[in-house]
């Protein structure tokens, strides 16, 4: 990408909003959405405190929220409107009436002929949406946005990605997509800084604008993309020559869009929808016991009395859920610890892209209620973000990192959790061991059973998730007997 496509640092008249809707702030928020063809959002949240026993200086205006979601404080909206300027604006959530704002925000996220715009936005959709039902005590938050476009599937596209295909797995953090894009650097600081704090810093809104107005520009660079392309299909009445003279016209226009160009065959061909169902919206607890019922009766009622034994000491708190046990997230420095933490049956994630950003980390542990695990002291500086949800660990050896963490968390491992998870994958076996037929047959074309098994009469396990086969080999005694001494079970 051409980086003297650049955009300019955002047009600083950034528009803070605060007051009441008889306030200029917000009726000229609520006249420019009403005009814009395109919206960008993006929000910042203060997590959920967790412990209701919060000193009493934490005099944060921010409302109860039930649902134990994150509560939004900032929403930032980059508008553009029919003209092609873009108005950006930052809405103080904890300074403006909700209830001035719910309607016409809902009215937007459906208006079918504006274009919404946001990065990863779902999950802040689902925050967004129960910050708004806990502080009206209404039912109805905001369930769908339509038409919709995600900028990582923009960012896919611009790298020669078919949107219509499966996107790769691993995804960019915004920020290090703006770099690639668009030669702009985003504060990584900022973006775990207090957000329930007030005054906002300087600092802050402009960060806070920029992530959502940057987007324009992501989105101005994939329209430019797509006009080209249109232009240059087989199916274009353009002859190729015709084509080139056109796609240079387009590019050589820069940011004056063709909005009608745009409206229609961009929204009809690109554009997708989030739609947020009952179980987004659910606190993950209520969830997590949903699930327990589907497992067999007999094992789930053994946990459940286990479960109400344990009294878990800080940092973890066990009203986080989980089968009485509370399930990890491994920073990359210690993924060693994570295999080590599934081979005594723990639920051990490791990140979820490889050079995940602190707050990528902190979504990933709210989103799937797990307690973050790392050596970085540069995370524990964000333990305020996580109340009991960030754990550093001390030891540099794996063994002695698995007994600190066991010891930590007073975790009492019974034999039968040995070996019960896959090391490799962090998936959970199937019900029923497999015979050394149909071992063979699920190994075919990815795994080699070793022919010395063959003769012997032997057990086999499979992974549900990533079809690992594991049997009860050498190495499965010796490790067991390793796992026995560091969780202090007798034989
Ligand atoms: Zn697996």
């Amino acid at each position: 990408m051409d980086p003297a496509a650049a955009p300019p640092p955002p047009p600083l008249a950034v528009h803070l909003v605060t007051g009441d809707a008889s306030s200029p702030a917000l009726s000229h928020l609520l006249q420019s959405l009403a005009a814009a063809r395109i919206v960008a959002f993006d929000a910042e949240w203060k997590p959920r405190r967790r412990v209701p026993s919060a000193p009493s200086d934490d005099a944060s205006p921010a409302p109860p929220n039930p649902t134990q979601l994150p509560t939004v404080t900032v929403l930032q909206m980059a508008c553009r409107g029919e003209d092609g300027g873009n108005e950006v604006f930052v809405v103080d959530l904890l300074a403006v009436p909700l209830a001035d704002l719910w309607a016409p925000l809902r009215e937007l996220f459906e208006r079918p002929d504006v274009l919404k715009l946001g990065f990863r936005f779902k999950q802040d959709l689902v925050y967004l949406s129960a910050t708004f039902t806990a502080a009206l005590g209404c039912d109805s938050g905001f369930n769908r946005v339509e038409p919709f476009l995600d900028v990582t599937n923009v960012y896919h596209y611009l790298k020669g990605h078919d949107m219509q295909k499966k996107l790769p797995k691993e995804t960019k953090s915004l920020a290090s997509i703006c770099e690639e894009l668009l030669n702009v650097s985003l504060s990584k600081e900022l973006q775990c800084s207090d957000w329930s704090c007030r005054p906002l810093s300087e600092g802050q809104i402009q960060y806070a604008a920029s992530d959502a107005y940057y987007l324009l520009y992501i989105f101005d660079l994939f329209h430019q993309k797509v006009s080209i392309e249109e232009k240059c299909s087989p199916t274009a009445e353009a002859s190729d020559e015709h084509c080139s003279q056109r796609a240079s016209d387009c590019s050589s226009s820069g940011n004056d869009i063709c909005f009608d160009g745009y409206s229609t065959s961009i929204i009809t061909k690109y554009s997708d929808r989030i739609l947020l169902t009952e179980s987004d919206t659910k606190a993950r607890s209520s969830r997590r016991k949903e699930k327990q019922k589907l497992s067999s009766d007999a094992k789930c009622k053994e946990k459940f009395d286990y479960n109400t034994e344990w009294m878990g000491p800080p940092p973890w708190d066990p009203s986080v859920g989980g089968d009485g046990y509370p399930k990890f997230l491994c920073d990359v420095m210690i993924e060693g610890l994570a295999k080590h933490l599934r081979c005594v049956g723990l639920d051990a994630a490791t990140p979820s892209c490889k050079k995940p950003q602190p707050r990528e980390l902190l979504d990933q542990i709210y989103k799937e209620g797990r307690i973050l695990l790392t050596r970085d002291a540069k995370l524990i500086k964000y333990q305020y973000l996580a109340t009991n949800q960030v754990y550093r660990v001390k030891s540099l050896l794996k063994h002695d990192q698995l007994a600190e963490v066991i010891d930590t968390f007073q975790l009492k491992i019974s034999e039968d959790r040995l070996m019960s998870r896959c090391t490799k994958c962090n998936g959970s076996f199937i019900q029923k061991p497999l015979t050394l037929e149909e071992a063979i047959e699920a190994s075919k074309g990815f795994q080699v059973i070793p022919s010395c098994l063959f003769n012997r009469n032997m057990e086999f396990w499979k992974c549900t998730d990533c079809n690992q086969l594991y049997w009860e080999g050498t190495q499965y005694h010796n490790a067991v007997q390793k796992f026995m001494s560091v969780c202090n079970i007798s034989e």
